[in-house]
Order: C-alpha cells, then structure tokens, then sequence
C-alpha cells in the first residue's frame, strides 16, 4: 500500500520514503537529471545528480518517459530551488508501467487540442492540471451540499433509473428493452421523491438521469447529473430561501477548502453576500417586451442573456410561471390558476435549477394530467400515493455540471463531466 502521499514531504525531512506517481517531467542538464514526480496531491523534484549516483539507477532514469508510473525510494531534503522547498534523493526506481508514445494528448496543456480529442482521450485529459482540479472541487462542492442538508435532518434516498412511465413528457426519453417488456431511462426522480417526501419529509438525491436531448448545445447532455431536492410542508418560497442558503453555505465552504485547487485554475472566488433577486416572470417579461417577447412566451437562453445584463453575472430567481409551461405536477396559484408556484434559478444566461410546489390532490393532478394529454392511468401509483393523503410539499432539481461548469469557468458543459454523454458521444 502507498503510505506516503507527495503533499506530506515536509514531514518526511531526512528520512527515507517510497514514493508512488507517474513522471511528469524529465529535466536534463549536463550534471543533473530533474524528474518531476506526480501524484494526486501535488508534483515533487527528484534531484539526480549524474556524478554521484549508481550506474544502474542512471540506467533506469534513462529509461523513464512522460507518464509511465514509478516507484521511487529517496531521500527528502531540504532545497532552496525545488518548488515544494524539499527534493527527493533517489536510492532506488522501479518502472511500474510503462506509458506508450506518443501520448494521445499532452498532459503539460502546454500543445493543445480541441474539444473532441481531449474527450476522446478522457482517461490522459484528467490528468490535466484544468481537468484535474475542475473535478477534485466538483468532489469537494457535492460533499458540501450533502453536509448542509444532512446538518439539516434531510434524508438521501436513491431511486429507480429504469422506469415504467414518463414523468417530464415523452419526446426525450431514452426506451429500453426491460425483459421483453418497454421501459425508459428515468428523466429526474419526480414521482419517487414526491413519494419519499410524504414518508420522510425532508428528502435528497443525486444521481444520473437521461435526456434524449438531440440539440447541440452547450449546456445539455443525455446524460446528467443531478441534485434534487423534495421538502413536505414546504412552500416554494421556502424552498427557494432553502436553495438560496444552500449555495451559498456549500460554494463558501468550497472556495475554503479547495481554494488550492481554484488558485491552480486561476479563478477568484465569487462574492455571494447579497440576496438573490426573486422577480417574477411578469417582471422578466416585462423588461422583454421590446425584444419582441410577450406572456406565454418560454424565456430561452438569449432572453436570459439580456435580464442578466440588467442584473450582473449573480444568481437571481424567475418565479410564478405560466401553467402552460411548467409539468403537469406543478401547483398552480389558488387565486390564479394560469400561474404556478414555481421558480427557475439562474446565474447569468444559464438555468442552474428549477422548482415548485406540487400538486399534491389526486383529482388536480388527474385534471392537469388531461390537461396535458398525458394518460391518466400511466400514472396510477401516483395517483394513490396521493390518495393516502400527501402533504403538501415542494422541491427542486438543480443541474450539477451546470453549476461546476459555471464554479470553474467552463463554456461547455462537456468539460464538467468525467465522461459525457450527448447524441454524438458514447464513448469513452
Ligand atoms: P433547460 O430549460 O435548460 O433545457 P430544463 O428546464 O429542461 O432545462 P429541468 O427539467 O428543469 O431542466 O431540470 C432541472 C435542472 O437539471 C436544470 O435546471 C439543469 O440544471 C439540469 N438539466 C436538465 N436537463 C439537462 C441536460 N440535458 N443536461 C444537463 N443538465 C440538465
Ligand atoms: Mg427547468
């Protein structure tokens, strides 16, 4: 087992450790070879000094390549020029693997390359320092979320991602062959959580869901990641006070924690200490007007672009959308049945999530169900869920790449994900 990890090199001064990683650099001057030595938690300098070292070990480092994984027994001392203020003395390597040249893609980022390859080549990209850290904080911001609402009694729950029905409208749903029998890739959790709500209250997930999203743009995968919320005897103002605070406790934190990995992107943390704007859709129609935009009209990216501008790169909700453009299982006001009680939240141009109250009476829901042509009966076990009496309750689902796309100033949504998934690309 590897027990020492490079950022512990300090404590190792003057003894003797083995050291595991991959070579990054090969440095070589007349009387010294550097080997810049990697692992997950930083690079370290391997000082050969030509001179005083064995023939067999000069033979072994002149051997080594980019990439290939070694182990390396030295000894840490002190350095004035090494970047980490120690360097290691090697008294023994051993090739692990070797890698193949050429390499697929250059790990330095120094030649670069475009898009497709570095996704094509995924396995090498994320050893790119930009890759690298853009998924340590994405690892460092979900750990967070999950604090904030476990120190709030929330319940996480897993749900099925092979389902019987619909829930979001049928065009984007990916079919699968389930023993003989049609079954679709889950959209979102929807049903499921609402369920679990009525059981446990306070409930949250993150998980994969499917969108046979045939456009290309920046923003959509077929598969994402997502985090849903579901909250009973919650209003959706709540709900967004809850969302509100969530963010900013888990983007804080993590711009504490990782704050090593955002200063290797370059990036400053964002300042989140004002409220996010909470203005209608009314209001958001209304400063469209001029572009052309009336009630009823979705507000799709471009119009997005041009209320952001109004309000700056911050987060802001749109609230109280028409009925005709929210799911079926959107609570509609009492007094105003053409408007729901539901909100997007946006930062910029982008949506990062969406939420509401539910509908939570089986004979509204059968009506809103008609109202959207959707079949009644696909959705029965809901239905009786709700007959067993089903508290009222709101949630939302909020799009993590989008967020850690937008934490780490990526423009495209593929490179905040491991490995995505869109209508040209199952693979890697
Ligand atoms: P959009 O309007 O951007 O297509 P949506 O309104 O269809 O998104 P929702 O059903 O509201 O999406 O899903 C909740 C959140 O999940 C979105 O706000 C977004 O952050 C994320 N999301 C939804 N679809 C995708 C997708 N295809 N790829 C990546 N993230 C997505
Ligand atoms: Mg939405």
């Amino acid at each position: 087992m590897k027990k020492y990890y490079i950022k512990d090199i300090a404590s190792l001064e003057n003894t003797s450790a083995d050291f595991y990683g991959w070579v990054h650099e090969i440095r070589e001057t007349k009387p010294i070879i550097f080997i810049i030595l990697r692992d997950s938690t930083g690079k370290a300098q391997v000082t050969v000094k030509k001179s005083e070292h064995k023939q067999e070990l000069l033979e072994k480092v002149s051997k080594l390549h980019h990439e290939d994984v070694i182990r390396i027994r030295g000894k840490v001392i002190r350095s004035q020029i090494a970047k980490l203020g120690y360097e290691i003395i090697p008294e023994d390597i051993e090739i692990l693997a070797k890698a193949k040249h050429p390499l697929p893609i250059d790990v330095s980022g120094k030649i670069d390359a475009e898009l497709p390859k570095i996704l094509d080549a995924r396995y090498i990209s994320l050893r790119r320092e930009e890759y690298f850290y853009t998924f340590k904080i994405q690892s460092v911001l979900v750990k967070n979320i999950r604090d904030f609402l476990y120190s709030r009694g929330f319940v996480e729950i897993f749900t099925p991602k092979i389902i019987r029905f619909a829930t979001e409208g049928g065009a984007e749903l990916f079919k699968v062959d389930y023993f003989g029998k049609d079954a679709y890739l889950a959209q979102s959790p929807q049903i499921y959580k609402e369920m679990c709500a009525g059981v446990f209250e306070k409930v949250f997930e993150i998980a994969q869901y499917y969108r046979a999203e045939k456009s290309r743009t920046n923003y959509h995968l077929a598969e994402f990641i997502s985090f849903d919320v579901e909250c009973a005897f919650y209003s959706y103002e709540d709900i967004m006070d809850l969302l509100e605070e969530l963010l900013k406790y888990a983007i804080n934190r993590t711009y504490e924690e990782a704050k090593e990995y955002f200063d290797k992107l370059g990036l400053n943390a964002l300042d989140l200490n004002y409220k996010f704007e909470r203005m209608s859709y009314d209001e958001a129609i209304d400063h469209l007007k001029d572009k052309g935009y009336k009630w009823g009209d979705d507000i799709p990216q471009l119009a997005l672009s041009l209320l952001s501008e109004k309000i700056g790169q911050r987060f802001y909700f749109i609230k109280d959308w028409p009925s005709s453009l929210r799911p079926f299982y959107t609570k509609e006001h009492e007094n105003d049945p053409r408007i729901t009680r539901s909100f997007d939240l946006n930062f910029g141009f982008l949506e990062i999530a969406s939420g509401g109250e539910r509908v939570n009476k089986s004979e509204v829901l059968i009506e809103k169900l008609k109202r959207n042509n959707l079949n009644v009966e696909n959705f029965d076990i809901f239905i009786k869920a709700l007959d067993v009496a089903s508290p009222p309750h709101a949630g939302f689902g909020l799009g993590i790449s989008r967020l850690l796309m937008m934490l780490t100033a990526k423009k495209n949504i593929r490179e905040a994900v491991l490995f995505p998934r869109d209508v040209d690309r199952l693979v890697p």
